[in-house]
């Protein structure tokens, strides 16, 4: 499809032509392992096998490229699977990777145990400041990885000095832009070599399905990823790829109700006197607002506040509000509340991520903004 194409129209549309054999206006859930070959070798449509291809994954594939402006997409069975694939082809024993000291735990859970057993390196280091990183950075580097706005701590790192940073050491920028989604930010554009997302998130956008991907611009790596996605097998099954491809189609209104309910969200936060410190780029007050600004269409859907009463009273929060779920994952379209350092970033305890004991996380969803504020404000006390 014309990639010059506005983005709600390639979300909707790209990849998604109706269904040559039958008009299906929606692409068909291709619930199938093998393809009838006409003759040894005579492939109708390129495909033979599902691990190796599937016409509902290559939809959501072509469509995830068109969204990132990038030329190629991959999609696997989950974000992680997506991470692993993309390191284990770009690095080898003895290489070094420099990643954020706010990662994603599972990212920094991935490089500092499965992939030193195979060694990797690492170095974690503030992506905000641009000296720490070009200190972190060794002959060996290969990968600088980061995640804007990052989790749980909604830092903000300037994608396009990155980009710079990594390309005269010969690295690649690997941006996990789960947290964005293409709609708010496309790091491609502003210099990243390869956008990793768990499509689990705002992708997908209703908490029902798991899956991940991988979007790039560089058909050489491209050939080498879609090697190893066939070689290595974590590919998500057609259903799934179904899944993902109906939430992206209304991505963009998401996304634009997701960043307004946030911000009302965080400013009542800042002005709540039981809340201590409120983390939101779209709040001027944020330290990453300007770049936040200049690199995204919006400040997304993620709030994390610190309270004045510490974790008792942070994790009393947690348990007292009704709309926002006690629960981990983001990016649905329900409100989530969730204790980063009991639940999801638990596996950071004791490493330089490790997330404060004070810290609410929340996943603003789309729900009507006065019940979501009326359900903090009673959650405070
Ligand atoms: C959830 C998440 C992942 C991992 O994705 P899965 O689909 O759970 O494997 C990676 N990065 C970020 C920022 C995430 O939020």
């Amino acid at each position: 499809m014309d990639e010059r194409y506005g983005f709600e129209t390639l979300a909707i549309h790209a990849g998604q032509e109706p269904d040559p054999s039958t008009g299906s206006v929606v692409v068909p859930i291709h619930q199938t392992s093998t393809y009838k070959q006409d003759g040894v070798g005579g492939l109708r449509g390129g495909y033979e096998y599902s691990r190796s291809a599937n016409p509902t994954r290559t939809a959501l594939e072509e469509c995830l490229a068109a969204l990132e402006g990038g030329a190629h997409g991959l999609a696997f069975a989950s974000g992680l699977a997506a991470e692993d694939t993309l390191l284990r082809t770009v690095l080898r024993p003895g290489d070094h990777v420099v990643l954020p000291d706010d990662a994603y735990g599972g990212s920094f859970r991935l490089i500092a145990t499965v992939l030193a057993g195979w060694g990797v390196e690492h170095t974690a280091v503030h992506l905000g400041d641009l000296d720490a990183v070009r200190a972190a950075f060794t002959p060996a580097t290969k990968v600088l990885w980061c995640e804007t706005p990052s989790n749980p701590l909604l830092g903000i790192s300037d994608l396009a000095a990155l980009g710079q940073l990594a390309h005269e050491r010969e690295a690649l920028l690997v941006v996990d832009n789960t947290f964005a989604s293409p709609y708010l930010q496309q790091p491609l554009a502003l210099g990243a070599d390869v956008v990793v997302h768990s499509t689990t998130k705002y992708l997908g956008g209703h908490s029902d399905v798991v899956g991940g991907a991988l979007v790039l611009a560089d058909g050489e790596l491209a050939g080498q990823l879609r090697f190893h996605q066939n070689a290595m097998g974590a590919v998500p099954g057609p259903f799934d790829c179904w899944l993902v491809l109906r939430g992206v189609k209304t991505l963009g209104v998401r996304m634009d109700r997701h960043s307004a309910n946030a911000l009302r969200v965080a400013e009542m936060l800042a002005a709540h006197p039981a809340v201590a410190s409120v983390y939101y780029p779209g709040l001027p007050s944020h330290p990453g607002h300007e770049v936040a600004a200049k690199q995204m269409r919006g400040f997304g859907g993620m709030v994390s506040f610190t309270l004045v009463g510490g974790e008792q009273a942070a994790l009393r929060v947690c348990e007292q509000t009704t709309v926002f779920t006690l629960g981990e994952s983001l990016g649905g379209v329900e409100s989530l509340i969730e204790h980063p350092a009991r639940m999801t970033h638990a596996s950071a305890i004791g490493s330089p991520l490790e997330v404060p004991v004070d810290l609410v996380r929340l996943s603003v969803g789309i729900e009507s903004v006065d019940d979501l504020l009326a359900d903090l404000i009673r959650a405070l006390g």
